[in-house]
């Protein structure tokens, strides 16, 4: 398996991180054995295929200290436990509709002692609280993620980058992108241009600002 010294080459961490990055291979390893929160044959690239390809938002913008993400259909915690160990004083949020992963992140973070974090089974649609940005990987086509988003995301402004929705996405983007209401502004950024894996040969950012 390509270790936490991938995360490395990268960034740079302080021993805390280093430590909790280095940990998390063995943890979601043994879930993995009991819920199946990763695909199987996914497990052994855990490094690049989640937490790297998480972290790719920490390439795109930074979050001030302070600020209050959602990770909106975080599932086993993907982008929401990476960037929280990247970020530790920036409040995240991790939701999802199904309670069966949420019991593996609240584990993770007990395991790792990451503080930031809090999980909330629910669903997108009946959320009611406020955030910066709203990062998410491979819940829905970003039509829904606008539509969801939109009454989630605060109008008070406090970084650089306008607040919006964060996506991680793969393939072709097209239909969808069409598929935005006219006049919204979005940025497509190549992960490829961050990270020089294969992996991340067709995999984007998407920003959309709401
Ligand atoms: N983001 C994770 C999981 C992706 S699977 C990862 O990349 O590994 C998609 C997840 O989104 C599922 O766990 C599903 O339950 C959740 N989901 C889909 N629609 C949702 C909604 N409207 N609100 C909350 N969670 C949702």
């Amino acid at each position: 398996m390509v270790g936490a010294d991938l995360i490395d080459k990268y960034f740079n961490l302080d021993e805390l991180q280093s430590k909790q990055f280095e940990a998390l291979g063995a943890l979601y390893k043994d879930w993995n054995d009991k819920i199946n929160v990763i695909s199987r044959k996914d497990i052994d690239n855990l490094y690049i295929k989640h937490v790297l390809h998480s972290l790719s938002i920490a390439m795109f913008t930074e979050f001030q200290n302070g600020a209050d993400i959602l990770d909106l259909g975080t599932g086993g915690g993907f982008p929401g436990v990476p960037m929280a160990i990247m970020f530790p004083e920036v409040n995240f949020t991790l939701i999802d509709g199904t309670k069966k992963k949420l019991t593996v992140v609240d584990s993770v973070c007990e395991s790792l002692r990451i503080e930031n974090i809090k999980t909330k089974h629910v669903r997108a649609e009946d959320l009611k609280m406020t955030f910066d940005f709203v990062i998410t990987r491979a819940v829905a086509p970003c039509e829904k993620l606008f539509y969801w988003s939109k009454k989630l995301i605060s109008k008070q402004q406090q970084h650089a980058l306008p607040n919006g929705i964060i996506a991680l996405k793969g393939g072709d983007l097209r239909t969808e992108l069409k598929a935005l209401p006219k006049g919204i502004f979005y940025e497509e950024q190549n992960i490829s241009d961050f990270f020089e894996e294969d992996f991340f040969e067709e995999k984007q950012i998407i920003y959309i600002q709401t």
